[in-house]
């Protein structure tokens, strides 16, 4: 029987390992950047270019993307590397190279020579997690928001008696100085009563907002939603002379829950009060390639100053004095995003503001 020679393989496997270790950095899918002990780069592969702003000194390469006061002395932190073989490893490290900022996952390693273990330089390892991290961030917002509804609708409804009793006690007390014909008085508890009617107006959304949210999980034709929705807001067009007019195709597909009527509503009545003389709403929809449905509500009113198309969507933003909330856009944008989807706003060239609400749809 013939005993392999165990050495002899050890040295061919070598000198394969030795001609296949550029190929194997070159085709790694993740940057890694090779640095000897005085911390002068010596190799690198093209995901690390990509990555970072590679320099004659691996420290300086990280120091170049990187906010020092966060992330410190990369000079110190890659030294501890080569000198005592300390491995540093940094989640979500801000990286911005010329306009690119990246989130990155960054490890720093010793680089032995495999035999007896002498530090010889060192690794970075850099993954680019961007996405997760952006992905995390939103998951973290949107718990933020869900348990700041529950919040708002507690609130909400620890209020609502006080001020009822307030508001009771202002009209008994308007009354009696009006007929002692002190007409300061009046005219101030009317300013009182108009402050706690914006009080009520608010509560009342955030209410609105708190029920809705979590309601039915029932799959309902997006079509009906929206009809369900202009059915609610007709009899307030009506009295203000503005139609409005579906372009349906054809029926569209289902989604899950209730919510988006709000939406629809929020969307319908804001076109309407746009147009206190009259005018038109036409509703109409399309699905892109990528299987997102585009609902778009077009009005012939006034349009949003461009200077605002941001700040309309922000809470408690509002154009119209004493009587909105500025919540309906904030709480449209919230609903839809739970939804994966977003809402844009433009104005129409000749005039009127498009609302169009962008929907993910199940995919079939
Ligand atoms: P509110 O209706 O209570 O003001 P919203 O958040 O629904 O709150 O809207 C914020 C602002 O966006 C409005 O005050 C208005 O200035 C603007 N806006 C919304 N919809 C339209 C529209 N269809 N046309 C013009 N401006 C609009």
């Amino acid at each position: 029987m013939v005993m392999p020679n165990t050495n002899k393989q050890h040295v061919v496997d070598k000198e394969v390992n030795a001609a296949l270790a550029p190929f194997i950095l070159q085709s790694l899918p993740i940057g890694i950047a090779i640095f000897d002990k005085e911390l002068k780069t010596i190799n690198a592969n093209p995901i690390a270019a990509e990555l970072i702003d590679l320099r004659a000194n691996t420290d300086s390469s990280l120091a170049a993307g990187t906010n020092e006061k966060i992330w410190g002395d990369w000079h110190k932190t890659l030294s501890e590397v080569v000198e005592i073989g300390k491995i540093h490893r940094f989640d979500n490290v801000a990286y911005r190279k010329i306009d690119k900022q990246s989130v990155l996952q960054i490890t720093c390693a010793p680089l032995t020579d495999g035999l007896n273990d002498v530090i010889q330089g060192g690794l970075l390892l850099l993954e680019d997690i961007t996405e997760k991290a952006n992905a995390q961030k939103q998951m973290a917002n949107t718990e933020r928001l869900a348990a700041m509804g529950k919040l708002a609708s507690k609130v909400a409804h620890e209020l609502n008696n006080p001020i009822d009793g307030i508001m009771r006690y202002i009209n008994l007390a308007k009354r009696t100085i009006s007929e002692a014909n002190l007409p300061k008085p009046v005219e101030y508890l009317e300013h009182a009563g108009d402050g706690l009617k914006r009080m009520v107006q608010i509560i009342t959304k955030l209410l609105e907002f708190s029920r809705n949210r979590y309601s039915s999980l029932e799959d309902t034709p997006i079509d009906k939603l929206i009809d369900d929705a202009v059915k609610f807001i007709e009899p307030a067009a009506k009295a203000l002379s503005v139609e409005i007019e579906r372009q349906y195709p054809s029926a569209l597909p289902t989604v899950k829950g209730g919510n988006l009527f709000q939406v629809f509503c929020n969307l319908l009545k804001n076109a309407v009060e746009a147009m206190p003389d009259g005018g038109k709403v036409t509703i109409s929809w399309d699905i892109s390639e990528d299987n997102v449905a585009m609902i778009k509500f077009r009005d012939t009113g006034p349009g949003f100053d461009p200077a605002n198309s941001e700040a309309i969507f922000e809470p408690f933003f509002t154009t119209k004095t004493g009587k909105g909330t500025g919540l309906g856009l904030a709480i449209c944008r919230d609903i839809i995003e739970k939804y994966r989807g977003k809402i844009t706003a433009q104005n129409f060239p000749a005039s009127g503001g498009i609302f169009t609400v962008h929907l993910p749809l199940n995919k079939k």
